[in-house]
């Protein structure tokens, strides 16, 4: 299956470009005070080596939005200013480096100050997020409108959008997020319908660990798999580095992008005679410990418990091993090339990787 993309706006956001062709972008979020510009950038240079595109900071008063220009110098990657309630924050962030800003119109609405932002945007080139969030939304759209509530937002980001083209401004990025799944579905797929600024994808509070994963990548994943998103986050109750992580996996396994290798494995059933997790494991941990692993190509390796799928999957991988009960069929590029010890197996493996990495 091949996705077809939903054609979308080309945004230029400090030194990247969203929506169009372009790759889908992954986004976090510092989660410091802004102010603290030293544990700011710590968390930020952490997520560049991570391979996160674009990094967003909370904005609470004007001691944050100064920090910024401070923090703009030492980093690589695109910074977005997080803005809620005070819009003078939005131009103070603006004029200290800030590459996007997002505004959340459930608490920055009326029009003059919108012109005001609107206008500084426009002089040093910064696109606007209209940010919209479930638990924020407009009190308008919240109390009177009987819609449901993805829809509400719909209506709620189309107004806002409304309100800035005709401020002749249309530098925009858009993004609905609610808390539950099906509401962010239904919000987003509308909104694509609807309009053609690139989307910025995410649950909000999404949840913690697992939860949170599976949430997200069912959501994501369901609006990816159908070509709408532009970038996306991953939001966590957890470091922000895990949240880089767990887009790449959401974006690798529908083929949107190319993080590194990717392990197949069986779940292991009552025909395993080796311990096919720790392997697995183990052989997870090394690769990552190698230098520069996310810059390897996108090659697949497969780990079969026994010879039942071992042949297939070995098919479709670059190198797959398929265990007995002591020992393992090591294959390369669908052929069958060696036995090896079960022991042996991980650094076996590993030895024909680089090997395979060298070539491409
Ligand atoms: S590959 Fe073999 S060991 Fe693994 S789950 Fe399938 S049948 Fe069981």
């Amino acid at each position: 299956m091949i996705i077809k993309r939903h054609k979308t706006k080309e945004i230029q956001i400090g030194n990247i470009k969203i929506g169009g062709n372009n790759p889908i972008a992954i986004q976090s979020m510092a989660k410091v005070p802004t102010k603290d510009y030293r544990k700011t950038l710590l968390q930020i240079k952490n997520l560049e080596k991570e391979g996160c595109s674009i990094v967003r900071v909370a904005v609470k008063d004007e001691e944050d939005a100064r920090a910024i220009s401070q923090i703009k110098s030492a980093m690589r990657i695109p910074l977005v200013a997080d803005i809620h309630f005070n819009w003078k924050l939005a131009i103070c962030a603006i004029k200290s480096g800030a590459d996007k800003i997002r505004l959340n119109p459930g608490n920055i609405y009326k029009r003059q100050e919108i012109k005001e932002v609107v206008s500084a945007a426009r002089d040093y080139s910064v696109p606007i997020r209209v940010g919209l969030n479930s638990g924020s939304i407009p009190k308008i759209f919240r109390y009177s409108i009987k819609l449901r509530p993805a829809l509400k937002l719909v209506k709620a980001a189309l107004d806002y959008i409304k309100l800035l083209e005709d401020l002749n401004f249309t530098n925009i990025v858009v993004s609905l997020k609610c808390s539950n799944v099906l509401d962010t579905v239904e919000a987003y797929r509308e909104i694509a319908q609807r309009c053609n600024y690139p989307l910025h994808l995410g649950l909000t509070a999404s949840g913690f660990s697992e939860a949170g994963k599976i949430k997200s990548a069912v959501a994501m994943g369901i609006l990816l798999s159908q070509g709408i998103g532009d970038t996306l986050r991953v939001s966590l109750t957890d470091q922000p580095e895990e949240e880089v992580r767990i887009a790449k996996y959401i974006l690798s396994s529908l083929g949107l992008g190319n993080f590194g290798p990717e392990i197949i494995s069986c779940p292991a059933c009552g025909r395993t005679e080796v311990d096919i997790e720790k392997i697995v494991n183990e052989l997870h941990e090394k690769l990552s410990a190698l230098p520069h692993p996310l810059s390897a190509p996108s090659l697949k390796l497969a780990v079969m418990g026994c010879v039942v799928n071992g042949p297939g999957e070995a098919e479709d991988a670059d190198l797959a091993i398929a265990f007995g009960k002591k020992e393992g069929l090591l294959y390369k590029n669908s052929k069958p090339i060696r036995k090896v010890l079960s022991v042996r197996a991980v650094d076996e493996l590993l030895k024909e990787w680089t090997k395979i990495c060298t070539m491409n």
